[in-house]
Parts: structure tokens; C-alpha cells; sequence
């Protein structure tokens, strides 16, 4: 791929290395990582793709963990949206430009405090929490993990074998396993190898299903949580958590909760 000068100084041209479909709208591809590029799980990048009119960017989150030498990106096909259009036709060995720069505040590390980290996802949004599984700091500073994620449909859990093995052992030779509660809400049959729920995450967390199926009581000294997908899930689950008692991680304040909109 051709870029110009003034595109040159703020991205860099990567090579599609391999691309992962989970179904024919959810893909998984990987990207070689530009020499230096520092980021922290629960970060995003920018991405560019070339259409008829010029580039198109768009916020994607790293799959990828730091510690990784490619980066990773899960992401799902609009209908008619400009970039993903483009990303249907990616090949393997294509190019893609990555920014130089990387974005994002929902990573542990804004937690001060809290023994069970609780990141709740719908739809694309597991992205940034993949990539916090893979990281060893993040098993390290907390006692358990606990996975929520909410789709419309039982063919849309990704990377179903990785978290599988997360649930039957710690790694990095940490303490308790992953709990990993899904949860499907147009479709009645369950996923086959993981405890699976009927409704929304946001209705799951209100009537104490989630607590039950994770077996964790949700308390204001212990629980931290991270939500990552759909806006209105997101706002909808800060107005829980506040009725709880807890409050967002404001920067020089510690709190009980960090969030990522996804679009
Ligand atoms: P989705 O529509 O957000 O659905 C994922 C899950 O979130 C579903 O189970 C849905 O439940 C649930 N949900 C929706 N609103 C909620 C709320 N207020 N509280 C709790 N749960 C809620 O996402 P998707 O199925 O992954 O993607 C569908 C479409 O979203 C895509 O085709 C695309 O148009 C758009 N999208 C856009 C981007 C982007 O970057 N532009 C990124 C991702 C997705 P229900 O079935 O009850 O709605």
C-alpha cells in the first residue's frame, strides 16, 4: 500500500499475517506490529483501510496481549459501513495502517484496589478482554476473574478453545480459574461447552443471576468491573452498579469501575 507523506508521519503500513472467520460477520485477523509500538491491554488502535474515495479509519481494540509480537483484532461486519466493507475483502498479505499512536483508559491498572475483576462484554466488545487474559499481571492482581459475555446469538462466542482453557486452569501459574458466564438473547439454543444464560448481561446482573452462575457475591469492598460493547449496555450498567453503591475510576479518584463504548 502506497501512503503519503502527511499519513506516513502518524501511521505505519502493517501486513495482514491471517485472518479468522467465526462466522460469516465476526473475523479475527492478525497484523505484523510496528517496530516500537507500545500499548496496554484494554487499549485501541487506529485503523486504516483504502476504499475507492481514500482512507478510512476506525477504532479497533488489540485481541493481542503486549507481550505478543503481532497484533490482533476481532471485529464484526456492518451493514454497508465503509470500513468493514473494506475488511470483508482483506486478504493475507495485504496492508493495513496501524497509528502510530494507541488510545484508551479501561485497563486494570486504574484500579487501586479490589480482589475480583468482573468485565462485562456484548458482542465485540470480549475484544480488549482477551487480550487481558493473556496478560500474567492481571491474574497476578486479582484473586478472580470473571468473564460476563452477552451476544444475540449461540455461533457468536470467539476464541471459545483459549477461554476454555482458562476455566479449567489458571495460567501463569496463578491461583483460581477463569469464571466465564455467557449469555445469549435471540436464540434459545445454548452454546454447547460453557454455562449459558437466556437475557441481557444488564438484566442478568439486576435479578443476581450472574453472581449465581459465577458462584461470587458482587460486593462494593471486592468487585471491580470493566464493561466494554454496546453503549446503551454500558450506561445502563453504570446506572446498576451506582444504585449499588459504586462509582466510576476518575483520575485522581479510585473508584469501582472503568468503561469502553464500542461505537
Ligand atoms: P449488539 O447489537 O450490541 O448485541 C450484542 C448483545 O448486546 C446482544 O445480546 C444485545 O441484546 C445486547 N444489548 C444491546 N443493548 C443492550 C443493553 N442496553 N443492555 C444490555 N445488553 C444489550 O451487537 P452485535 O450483535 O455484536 O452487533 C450488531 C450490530 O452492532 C452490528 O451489525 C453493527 O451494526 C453494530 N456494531 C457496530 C460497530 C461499529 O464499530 N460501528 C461495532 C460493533 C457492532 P439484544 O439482542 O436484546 O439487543
Amino acid at each position: 500500500m502506497l501512503i503519503d507523506p502527511k499519513t506516513a508521519e502518524k501511521a505505519t503500513v502493517e501486513k495482514v499475517l491471517r485472518l479468522q472467520w467465526w462466522t460469516d460477520k465476526l473475523l479475527t485477523f492478525t497484523t505484523t506490529r510496528p517496530p516500537g509500538y507500545s500499548f496496554a491491554a484494554g487499549q485501541y488502535a487506529r485503523l486504516g483501510l483504502r476504499d475507492a474515495n481514500g482512507l478510512v479509519w476506525r477504532a479497533y481494540s488489540m485481541v493481542s496481549s503486549p507481550g505478543q509480537e503481532f497484533l490482533e483484532f476481532y471485529g464484526v461486519l456492518v451493514p454497508n459501513g465503509l470500513f468493514t466493507t473494506q475488511m470483508k475483502a482483506l486478504k493475507e498479505g495485504d496492508g493495513v495502517l496501524v497509528e502510530k499512536q494507541c488510545y484508551g483508559f479501561m485497563t486494570p491498572d486504574r484500579f487501586t484496589d479490589g480482589e475480583d475483576l468482573w468485565m462485562i462484554a456484548t458482542g465485540t466488545g470480549v475484544g480488549p478482554f482477551i487480550s487481558m487474559l493473556r496478560e500474567p499481571y492481571v491474574w497476578e492482581k486479582f484473586r478472580n476473574l470473571i468473564l460476563v459475555h452477552g451476544v444475540r446469538h449461540a455461533d457468536e462466542f470467539p476464541y471459545r478453545d483459549e477461554l476454555a482453557s482458562y476455566c479449567r486452569e489458571a495460567p501463569f501459574g496463578t491461583n483460581a480459574p477463569l469464571r466465564l458466564v455467557r449469555s445469549v438473547t435471540r436464540d434459545e439454543r445454548p452454546a454447547p461447552d460453557s454455562l449459558t444464560l437466556n437475557g441481557r448481561v444488564t438484566t442478568l446482573f439486576e435479578n443476581g443471576a450472574l453472581e449465581k452462575a459465577a458462584d461470587l457475591p458482587v460486593t462494593e469492598a471486592a468487585s471491580r468491573f470493566m464493561m466494554c460493547g454496546n453503549p446503551e449496555m454500558i450506561d445502563d450498567m453504570r446506572k446498576l452498579l451506582h444504585g449499588r453503591g459504586m462509582r466510576p475510576v476518575r483520575r485522581a479518584l479510585p473508584g469501582h469501575f472503568v468503561t469502553e463504548n464500542y461505537w
